[in-house]
């Protein structure tokens, strides 16, 4: 794989949105707005990838559809971290010759992670003929192009050459939300985790510059955005491969400086390279939401080197213990993966013991799902998996106990919360934690943060009432 970054030129997009304007002049002359459907599967990566896709759309014309039925582009913006994730594209996929058949001028297109696996490339062509086009993350800044030649010549066109990473500014992007914003700071990864796809399918790591984040964070946050997520597959090697003398601390450290009323988070943490330095940096600015996704896979040490996660469990939980200290506040959340080859029933005790120690708020639990082309599907893996499922199964129980728990000892206190939505005749806010709240209230409130009095706790939610 090249693995040198490309920096996209302002001349190459300037081209791209050329042919947005070719196309919106298409639907002009045709007479009416053509619709578009965006399916996003997976991480908010993705998320953040769909808005930039429903951007180009908008520069081309096109109308946001919330179905694929009556759509003139349909897109599956695709994840391929698990099998299951994969079959559910593959099946809906399939469902999408039936909208085909009612439109036949229906352009189908599938991009993401699933398209950079050259498996999923081959079924696509052989067994997959309504699908127009597939390309992979590295070519989405080239989908106005993609579009415009399918539109031409509907011939099935594949951009899913091995690219190097690309970092491509100025994207336009269609924002699911005015009040939540995600921003990636960085892409690909350079781990390689033995049970992981990703660093395969959208490349080395490469950061974005400074300069056009905090750019980007001060436009979100002069357009009333309250709450910005700052996305990467590893956020903690930010700026390894810049030189510009600015790691992820700093750059936190400077969006949390600028000017109005908002909390910034970020997602996913690399326990390897998440640093006193961060866990100093979080507690010193009030902006800085006091929420950690810090993914331990498992509490055994022997599955960690197996797993090629660069750190053991004594790490780990000293990690914890730093960042519990300075934040006593800090709502921890975390990844686990039971049933990795060859765990043991010990190792896995390993695990609950953990998860027991640490009392996360709540975890993101998955069964190990072997994903071809990485070396942990071709690991020896005897365990039957029944004997995974039950393993989940208690860990999901002693999980959900301590959610609950911790939920309870919310009851009392009051805090400051950003109201998100409605739920029926509920108001919906999150704690800075990212709790979710419900209480009575009136929809005006909706965007503002508000201080709640938590009332009433259940593992998955609060309900609070207006301070
Ligand atoms: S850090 Fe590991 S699990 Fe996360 S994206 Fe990189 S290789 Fe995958």
């Amino acid at each position: 794989m090249n693995t040198k970054t490309t920096v996209i030129s302002r001349q190459s997009l300037e081209e791209q949105f050329s042919y947005c304007d070719r196309i919106a002049a298409l639907w002009a002359g045709a007479g009416r707005t053509p619709k578009a459907y965006v399916e996003t599967y997976g991480c908010q990566q993705n998320e953040a990838d769909s808005e930039k896709l429903r951007g180009f759309l908008a520069q081309c014309g096109y109308a946001m559809s919330t179905e694929a039925e009556g759509a003139d582009v349909v897109i599956f913006n695709t994840c391929a971290i698990r099998e299951h994730a994969e079959q559910r594209v593959f099946g809906n996929l399939g469902a999408l010759t039936h909208t085909k058949r009612r439109h036949p001028e229906q352009k189908i297109f599938l991009c993401g992670c699933m398209a950079g696996e050259p498996s999923v490339q081959e079924r696509i062509k052989k067994s997959y003929p309504h699908v127009n086009g597939v390309f992979s993350t590295h070519h989405l800044w080239q989908f106005p192009q993609l579009l415009w030649n399918v539109l031409q010549d509907n011939k099935r066109l594949f951009y899913t050459e091995d690219e190097p990473g690309s970092i491509a500014e100025g994207i336009p992007q269609v924002r699911d939300s005015g009040l939540k914003a995600w921003v990636s700071i960085m892409y690909g990864c350079n781990n390689f985790c033995t049970y992981c796809i990703v660093p395969y399918v959208r490349g080395r790591e490469r950061s974005r510059k400074p300069e056009d984040i905090l750019a980007e964070c001060r436009s979100l946050i002069e357009s009333g955005v309250k709450d910005i997520t700052l996305l990467g597959q590893n956020v903690n090697s930010y700026g390894k491969d810049l030189d510009c003398g600015v790691d992820f601390a700093d750059l936190l450290a400077r969006i949390a400086q600028l000017p109005g009323d908002f909390l910034v988070r970020f997602m996913t943490s690399h326990p390897r390279d998440a640093s006193e330095k961060l866990f100093d940096t979080m507690a010193a600015y009030p902006r800085i939401a006091k929420q950690l996704h810090l993914p331990f896979q498992s509490g055994s040490s022997r599955v960690l080197k197996a797993m090629n996660r660069h750190y053991d469990r004594e790490t780990y939980l000293n990690k914890v213990a730093y960042a519990k200290k300075v934040m006593p506040d800090l709502v921890l959340t975390s990844d686990v993966i039971v049933g990795f080859p060859g765990e043991t029933a010990e190792e896995f005790e390993e695990t609950i013991s953990l998860i027991q120690t640490v009392h996360y708020d709540s975890l993101f639990t998955f069964i190990f799902s072997p994903r071809p082309g990485t070396p942990a599907a071709k690991m020896e893996d005897t365990t039957p998996r029944e004997e995974k499922n039950a393993r989940f199964d208690r860990l999901c129980a002693v999980q959900n106990a301590i959610s609950e728990e911790i939920h309870a000892l919310y009851i009392g206190k009051t805090l400051r919360c950003l109201v998100d939505g409605q739920d029926k005749d509920m108001l919906t806010a999150r704690t800075e934690g990212g709790r979710l709240v419900r209480f009575a209230g009136d929809a005006s409130l909706i965007g503002s943060f508000q201080m709640l009095t938590i009332t009433g706790a259940t593992t998955w939610s609060l309900t609070g009432t207006l301070d």
